[in-house]
């Protein structure tokens, strides 16, 4: 056979000659690419989403979360029949919040805690609940390198909190954000909170067990502030031990004496208080074989599935009171007659009460017109 080299006008192994080069093998499932770009281009139909998720899929699950969080109607529909449909793969997580001042070590415990957990196979979401966060301005979690190891981890699901709200709407969100990660195949789902105020409360009704941090130093002032979060831990830790031993066993002594004081929790589970530090990764461990031992412990007492019903008749009410004030505050005549109202009172033509039915007659008055 002639050698084409030969012919050449130069040498057949020089760099200037092209070649044709082999054929390549597919790298991945060429089909799956193809799907994935025609949906990251194009919006994604509710079945894709919900195909998605159940897969497990991150980029799906993150465009249903942005829909759940957008306020758009078109969005908010699209978001309900996503949430409608991965119902019944969701609920089968253990749902923790985790609360503390700022600079108690919430996110560094959550990173230590939550590493811990995908070392030992469970996919952990970690979601947040903060009312003042703008997500521009660098809101709670939004900032990566405060969970430099989870938020890489293909394990773990780093959400922060939707952005600023009412803190009902907030909530609201988080729950279906909550739902949907559980339908992703997440079997811990981490709610954090900033610590200071109503969020607890909101985090508190949506999560199975409840864990505050405490630091040994805090002043009486600010566990003064903390009585009625206290009151809603089903544990206590007091973080950054390592700084202090003896200090941080002296608050867990007075922490569990105040806890003595409480009446007992309607789980029947007595909160421990422990020692942790989420630097050297002292505590964590066992903090999580409280929670498992919690989780046991209500499971058995049937108090588990009772919370987790108590907080869906919540839901209900809550939504019915939503939906009815928003409906009100839309609705035409109580807008044009709300500022009158308001100048009525401050003229003390009026009192706030009898302005008050005086626009609700008005409201009903009106929708019963529009039927
Ligand atoms: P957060 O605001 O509650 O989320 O607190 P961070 O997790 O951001 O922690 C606040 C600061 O405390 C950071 O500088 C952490 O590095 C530090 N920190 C967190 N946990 C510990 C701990 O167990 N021991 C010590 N010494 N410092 C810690």
């Amino acid at each position: 056979m002639e050698d084409k080299r030969l012919h050449s006008n130069f040498d057949y192994e020089s760099a200037l000659n092209v070649q044709k080069g082999i054929e390549q093998p597919d790298i991945i499932n060429n089909s799956y690419l193809s799907r994935m770009r025609a949906i990251k281009k194009a919006e994604p139909t509710v079945e894709e989403l919900v195909a998605g998720i159940l897969e497990g899929n991150r980029t799906l699950l993150s465009r249903a979360i942005t829909l759940v969080e957008s306020t758009l109607p078109a969005h908010q529909d699209k978001a309900q029949a996503v949430i409608e449909r991965c119902l019944p793969y969701s609920g089968k997580s253990i749902r923790l919040g985790i609360t503390g001042v700022p600079g108690a070590g919430k996110s560094t415990t959550i990173e230590a805690l939550g590493t811990m957990l995908t070392s030992h196979n469970h996919k952990v979401a970690v979601l947040a609940i903060d009312p003042s966060s703008e997500r521009s301005g660098g809101s709670i979690l939004g900032d990566k390198t405060r969970m430099e190891a989870l938020s890489i981890d293909p394990n773990a699901f780093i959400r922060p909190s939707p952005s600023a709200g009412s803190l009902g709407g907030v909530a609201r969100k988080t729950r279906e954000i909550i739902l949907l990660c559980e339908a992703a195949g997440f079997d811990v789902i981490i709610v954090e909170t900033v610590g200071v105020g109503q969020s607890e409360v909101a985090a508190h009704s949506m999560v199975d067990f409840f864990l505050l941090l405490q630091l040994a130093n805090t002043g009486d002032e600010l566990q003064g502030i903390k009585r009625g979060i206290m009151e809603m831990a089903d544990m206590i830790t007091i973080n950054k031990s390592d700084i202090d031993k003896t200090k941080s066993e002296l608050a867990a002594t007075q922490y569990r004496n105040a806890l003595h004081l409480f009446p007992m929790p309607e789980s029947g589970w007595l909160p421990k208080v422990m020692l942790s530090s989420a630097y050297s990764g002292m505590g964590i461990e066992e903090l999580w074989n409280n929670v498992m031992d919690y989780v046991a412990f209500t499971k058995s007492n049937g108090y588990f599935y009772q919370k987790r019903q108590k907080q869906n008749i919540r839901i209900l009410s809550e939504t019915i009171e939503a939906s009815l004030k928003e409906h009100f505050y839309n609705n035409e005549i109580v807008e044009h007659e709300l500022a009158t109202a308001k100048e009525n009172i401050l003229a003390d033509k009026v009192s706030g009460y009898k302005a008050a039915e005086q626009l609700i007659a008005l409201y009903f008055d009106n929708i019963s017109k529009n039927k």
